[in-house]
């Protein structure tokens, strides 16, 4: 048995028309011969009755005061409503499906409401309604824990619904359908001759999706890269084959890797820079700086730590706290806000020499000055001003030719 997991996003179905795009999919999946298991998010987005920030809107007006096991019950109806109309759809054309919620489909979690981690899945259920010919339909975002409360995985968590399927199942491929054609080499509204990408490995997307590009949950990358399932991101609303998400090896042996060091760039704006340096400081000063954001709960970012003080971003959000607490400690930090990090990624760039020195020649002629710097075995990091960031990505897409096929 064939089978093939297709992942439809709320825009994919928050209409007639959308789901008629959805259907197409599914019938040429099922056509060719394939056993189809579909998952589906919440239709629509904020506003539209049934989107998952809708119903999360219908409790905060009351004052919010749900407690997370009941907002993950009021959360989980998203995916039902969406997966019973689609049902439906099929229904009419012939097509015999069945709606499974995750508890239904197997799906095995902890107890942590609101983030609850898969634990186990069972696929019994769904690979019977296979068997006797039905197309699977599963309410994505959502699993049940071994006593059967109903938990969701959080926040764009229908991704990781349909790899972890994806893999328990061996499937062929799992497909990620969205309202774009796949990858581009940057963001086509910061970068005009942004390119599509025809192939990409599970590292290089998942530093893109964790920096900025809102192309697939970071988590979803994670499960399929362990299973070595192929993924592909394409879009509902086109024929076009998408982007392929496939293993490192696969690229390196293909060529793909010889003929580019670096694939894309990603960014995320909204980012403060603090700095805590002070030569006659106490011996203790880097310790205290961690020691206390990671007692608040405050998410540290592009972390430099030298013997004179420490450099590191937070987000917006948590800015207004981590000065404060810098300030109980009687520190003096410097706070840059209003910086963008940059990130330029290729599998490809692993041991070879020069891409930092051309990011730094590219925006050293575009007069943009580099604030910090970081860099892993697939990327490389840098904080610029916000006011900066179009002309940077433009610089630096240029610099690596990334606008040349
Ligand atoms: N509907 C859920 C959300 O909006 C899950 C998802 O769409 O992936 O977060
Ligand atoms: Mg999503």
């Amino acid at each position: 048995m064939d089978i093939i997991v297709q992942k439809f996003g709320g825009t994919s179905l928050s209409d007639e028309q959308s789901r008629r795009h959805v259907l197409r999919h599914i019938l040429r999946e099922n056509r060719a011969g394939r056993s189809v298991v579909v998952v589906v998010s919440a239709m629509g987005r904020r506003g539209e009755p049934y989107a998952t920030d809708t119903l999360l809107d219908l409790v905060s007006q009351n004052g919010g005061t749900l407690p997370t096991r009941e907002r993950d019950l009021l959360l989980s109806c998203g995916e039902l409503i969406s997966a019973a109309t689609l049902c439906s759809l099929l229904n009419s054309e012939g097509l015999p499906s069945v709606v499974l919620t995750g508890g239904q489909a197997g799906i095995v979690t902890d107890d942590r409401y609101g983030a609850a981690r898969i634990v186990k899945i069972n696929t019994d259920s769904i690979v019977q309604h296979l068997t006797e010919g039905r197309i699977v339909v599963v309410t994505g975002f959502q699993g049940m824990t071994p006593e059967g409360e109903i938990t969701t995985l959080g926040r764009g968590g229908s991704d990781t619904s349909a790899t972890a399927l994806g893999a328990a199942l061996g499937a062929v491929v799992v497909d990620i359908y969205t309202d774009v054609d796949g990858i581009l080499t940057a963001d086509p509204r910061w970068v005009s001759n942004a390119r599509h990408l025809p192939v990409v490995s599970y590292e290089e997307i998942s530093n893109m999706a964790q920096n900025g590009a809102k192309v697939i949950h970071p988590r979803a990358v994670e499960v399929a890269m362990k299973a070595g399932v192929p993924i592909r991101v394409r879009s509902t609303f086109s024929d076009s084959e998408g982007t392929l998400v496939t293993r490192g090896e696969s690229l390196r042996n293909g060529g793909v890797w010889t003929d580019r060091t670096v694939t894309g760039l990603a960014h995320v704006s909204g980012v403060t820079q603090l700095s805590v340096v002070d030569e006659n400081g106490p011996a203790d000063l880097q310790m205290r700086v961690f020691r206390t954001m990671a007692k608040n709960g405050i998410s540290v970012d592009l972390i430099n730590v030298m013997p004179t003080g420490v450099y590191y971003t937070v987000s917006k959000n948590d800015t207004p706290s981590a000065i404060q607490l810098l300030s109980e400690l009687d520190f003096k930090p410097q706070v840059r806000e209003g910086c963008a990090k940059v990130s330029v990624i290729g599998g490809g760039m692993n041991g070879e020499p020069g891409v930092m020195a051309v990011i730094v020649e590219a925006l050293t002629n575009a007069g943009i000055r580099i604030l910090q710097s970081a860099d892993s075995n697939t990327t490389i990091w840098v904080l610029i001003s916000e006011a900066d960031l179009a002309p940077a990505l433009e610089a630096l897409h240029t610099a690596f030719g990334l606008h040349l096929s």
